[in-house]
C-alpha cells in the first residue's frame, strides 16, 4: 500500500516545530514542508531588523540544516490555495501537492481594517523583505532631508501600540540618534511618534507595566498621540479623534495596528474570520478532519476569559506539539489529543537591557527582563532550531 502523504504548510513557529517533533516519531508517512523561503525566520525579532539594530541574517536559518531529509522533502514555493475537495495544495510555482493529512501554519499578515491608503503609504512588520524596506526607507529618508532640509523626513509615525509597535520603538529610540550621528544629522531633528486610538497601550499587560512601557518610550522621546488612523497619503497620516480629523506629516509610516491570518486562509474558501478559522480542541477543522490548523491561521477561544487567545509564537508551538501528535495518530489510526494552553509568561522588549513582562507569575522590567526576553529567544531557537544554531544565532550579550 502507498505511505500515506503528510503535508506542512508553512516552516515558521508552528509549521517547522511540528516537522521536528512528528521527524522524532518516525510516522509511516511521506512527509513534505513547503515554505516561500528558504529560511526559517525568527519572526519575534523582525522589529530589530526594521530599526536597524539587526541583520537579517542574524534572526534567519536554513530550514534544510535543521530537519531530516531522508524523511521530509522541503519545497521552496508560495501556497497559492488549498484544495480541499481534491485534497491537494495549489502552489504557484510547482505541480499542485496532493496530501492525506495537512497542517496549516502559514501565520500572518498585516490588517488594514480598510483604512484608506494603507496598503499604498504604510510599512509592515510582517517577514524580512518588509523590514529590509523599513530600514532602508529610513535611511533613505534621512539622506532626502540632507539634500531638501524638509524636516518632515526625519519624522517617523507608528500607528498601534502593541507588542510589535513598541517592540519597534524600543529599538527605534536606541538607533535612531545613532543614525543620525552615522549620518551628519542633529539627532534632536528626529522626531519618534505613536499613534493609537486609547490612552490603554500594550492591552495584553497588567496596566502598571504598560505604564512603565510608555514612560521609558517618553523619556526617550517618543510622543504618544491618541486618535483613531482614518486615512493614509504619501506623508501624510490623518486621523481622528472625536469628529475631528487632524493630520500628522511623516516621510516614514509604519503600520501595526493589527495582524489577521494568511490570505490563503480566504484563498481556499475556509469558514474564517480575518484569515483565522475557528479549530477543534484536537487542532482540526470542523468539516475537514484531515486538516489541522495552527498558530496565527487558527482560532481557539480561551475557556477563561471567552475570547480568542492571542496570536502568539508560544501558542503556535504549543499547538504545534500537539499537531505532531496528532498527525502521527492520524496515520496510526489512533485518538488524537485535545490542546490546552500553558501560558508561560510574556516580556516585551524596549531596546537595549529594557523590557517587561511576566514570567512564570512573577511582574518583571528593566534589566532583568530583558535578560529573560534572552532567555525565552534563546529557548525558541533551541527548540525548534535545535541546541547547535541556538549556540550560532542566540542572544548572549547585553550589549545590543
Ligand atoms: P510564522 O512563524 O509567521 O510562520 C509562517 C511561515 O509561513 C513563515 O515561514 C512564512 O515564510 C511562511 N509562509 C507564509 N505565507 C506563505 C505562503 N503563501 N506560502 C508558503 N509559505 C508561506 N509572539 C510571542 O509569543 N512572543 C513575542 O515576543 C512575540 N514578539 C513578536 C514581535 C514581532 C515584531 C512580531 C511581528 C510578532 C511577534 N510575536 C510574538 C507573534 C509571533 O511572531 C507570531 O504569533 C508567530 O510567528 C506565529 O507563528 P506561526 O507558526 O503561526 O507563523
Amino acid at each position: 500500500m502507498p505511505k500515506k502523504k503528510i503535508v506542512i504548510l508553512g516552516a515558521g513557529y508552528g509549521g517547522l516545530r511540528t516537522l521536528k517533533k512528528l521527524q522524532n516519531m518516525h510516522p509511516e508517512a511521506e512527509i513534505f514542508i513547503v515554505n516561500k523561503n528558504d529560511y526559517h525566520c525568527e519572526t519575534t525579532s523582525l522589529h530589530e531588523v526594521a530599526a536597524g539594530t539587526a541583520e537579517a541574517e542574524q534572526i534567519c536559518y536554513p530550514i534544510d540544516s535543521v530537519i531530516d531529509l531522508r524523511q521530509t522533502q522541503f519545497i521552496k514555493d508560495k501556497v497559492a490555495a488549498i484544495d480541499r475537495p481534491n485534497k491537494q495544495v495549489i502552489l504557484e510555482a510547482h505541480e499542485a501537492l496532493p496530501y492525506d493529512y495537512l497542517l496549516i501554519a502559514l501565520g500572518f499578515e498585516s490588517e488594514t481594517f480598510g483604512i484608506s491608503g494603507i496598503n499604498e503609504h504604510a510599512l509592515a512588520i510582517s517577514d524580512i523583505p518588509s523590514v529590509e524596506k523599513i530600514r532602508k526607507h529610513i535611511i533613505h529618508e534621512f539622506a532626502c532631508w540632507k539634500k531638501d532640509r524638509d524636516d518632515r523626513h526625519l519624522s517617523i509615525v507608528v500607528g498601534g501600540a502593541g507588542f510589535t509597535s513598541f517592540e519597534f520603538l524600543g529599538e527605534a529610540t536606541n538607533r535612531m540618534p545613532e543614525l543620525a550621528q552615522q549620518m551628519q544629522i542633529d539627532p534632536r531633528k528626529v522626531r519618534i511618534f505613536c499613534i493609537e486610538p486609547s490612552p490603554n497601550v500594550l492591552p495584553m499587560f497588567d496596566r502598571k507595566l504598560a505604564q512603565y512601557a510608555s514612560e521609558q518610550l517618553s523619556e526617550r522621546g517618543v510622543a504618544f498621540v491618541i486618535g483613531r488612523v482614518s486615512r493614509v497619503r504619501a506623508n501624510e497620516i490623518y486621523y481622528k479623534n472625536g469628529q475631528e480629523e487632524q493630520c500628522l506629516q511623516a516621510g516614514t509610516f509604519i503600520w501595526t495596528g493589527g495582524v489577521r491570518g494568511s490570505s490563503v486562509i480566504d484563498a481556499s474558501g475556509f469558514q474564517q474570520t480575518r484569515g483565522r478559522v475557528s479549530v477543534h480542541e484536537d487542532l482540526s477543522v470542523p468539516g475537514n478532519q484531515e486538516i489541522l490548523i495552527i498558530g496565527d491561521c487558527s482560532e481557539m477561544i480561551d475557556p477563561s476569559t471567552g475570547r480568542p487567545f492571542p496570536a502568539t509564537a508560544q501558542i503556535a508551538m504549543q499547538q504545534a506539539d500537539i499537531a505532531a501528535h496528532n498527525l502521527n495518530a492520524m496515520v496510526n489510526g489512533e485518538p488524537l489529543l485535545p490542546f490546552r494552553y500553558k501560558f508561560k509568561g510574556t516580556v516585551c522588549s524596549l531596546g537595549k537591557n529594557d523590557a517587561l513582562g511576566e514570567v512564570m507569575g512573577r511582574k518583571v522590567k528593566g534589566l532583568p527582563a530583558a535578560f529573560m526576553k534572552k532567555v525565552i529567544d534563546n529557548r525558541s531557537l533551541a527548540k525548534i532550531g535545535g541546541l547547535e544554531t541556538m549556540l550560532k544565532k542566540g542572544r548572549f550579550s547585553f550589549n545590543k
